[in-house]
């Protein structure tokens, strides 16, 4: 009885020092990974943008803030706070059966993982939901600043979806922790405008979703955007047969981008909120002035 006491004030304590730290494990991988990448691109970069980042970065990481803002404001708790909840009242399949506590862990960030490269085909695949997520895809550049770049209402969506993931599996607080830390570094590093040697990318990505990988992904031709949904692991787009190696035109010379919203403008933030509910696309006319290529 003694040590159940004590298990569950150890257990207590945990939680206490998740709350605490999460916020500043959080902005530190972020930033840490952010800078590394960034710095990383422009000694290395594997394609030359003709779009100046002074442009695309102040709307893109406009974006960023205004998502990160709303979901804070519109969400009474944090996934980490749904999985505490979960647990405390024996909900999911992890808090219904006796397993190590390693095991749910890796176990759920795998889980998660599948759930998140799931979630990307479906919106691909249906037409309400791809109008939400091609705002992620109308960058017609793609470097560290595309990787977190989504509209307000899919990253709505995607917590909620990710909210009845966890309580139905029973996720463990510190897997959400590991795995929200996780996607938000590879989702980085995966849309890095960063050159790896060839035989180095070739090995990493079995391992990990690679910049040439994910690159295919933004690519404008249909068949290229439709392949390679994953963000961490790459092994979903073997096993389910959307794996495509290369882009056809080769990472330097192919477009980045869809058909649709391809003027320059369209990468202004206010452009970028209503692309969802506009079938248009403004024009790519010469009298447009207001984003220049850098020549
Ligand atoms: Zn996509």
């Amino acid at each position: 009885m003694g040590a159940l006491t004590q298990a569950k004030a150890d257990d207590h304590l945990t939680r206490e020092i998740i709350f605490s730290v999460e916020p500043y494990i959080r902005l530190a991988a972020f930033g840490g990974v952010f800078c590394l990448i960034a710095v990383w691109e422009f000694f290395k970069p594997r394609r030359q943008m003709a779009i100046r980042r002074g442009w695309r970065w102040p709307n893109n990481f406009g974006i960023i803030a205004l998502d990160t803002l709303l979901v804070r404001i519109i969400f009474p708790t944090t996934a980490v706070g749904i999985a505490l909840l979960a647990e405390s009242n024996g909900i999911g399949l992890f808090n219904m059966i006796a397993l190590p506590s390693w095991v749910a862990v890796l176990a759920s960030v795998v889980i998660l993982d599948l759930a998140i490269y799931l979630q990307h085909v479906i919106f691909h695949a249906v037409p309400v939901l791809w109008r939400l997520h091609r705002m992620h895809h109308t960058d017609l550049e793609f470097d560290v600043s595309t990787g977190l770049r989504f509209h307000p209402i899919e990253i709505l969506l995607s917590m909620l979806i990710k909210f009845a993931v966890i309580a139905a599996f029973g996720v463990p607080a510190l897997a959400v922790l590991i795995f929200e830390v996780l996607l938000n570094a590879t989702s980085m590093f995966n849309h890095a405008n960063l050159r790896i040697p060839l035989s180095v990318d070739r090995i990493l990505r079995w391992l990990v979703v690679t910049p040439d990988m994910h690159r295919v992904h933004h690519s404008i031709l249909p068949l290229e955007t439709n392949s390679n949904f994953g963000f961490n692991l790459p092994w979903w787009d073997r096993l389910f047969r959307t794996y495509r190696a290369q882009p056809a035109s080769g990472h330097e010379r192919m477009t980045i981008g869809i058909d649709q919203f391809r003027n320059p403008t369209e990468l202004r933030l206010d452009r970028l909120l209503s692309q969802p509910f506009r079938s248009d696309g403004i024009t790519n006319s010469p009298d447009n002035q207001d984003a220049k290529p850098k020549h």
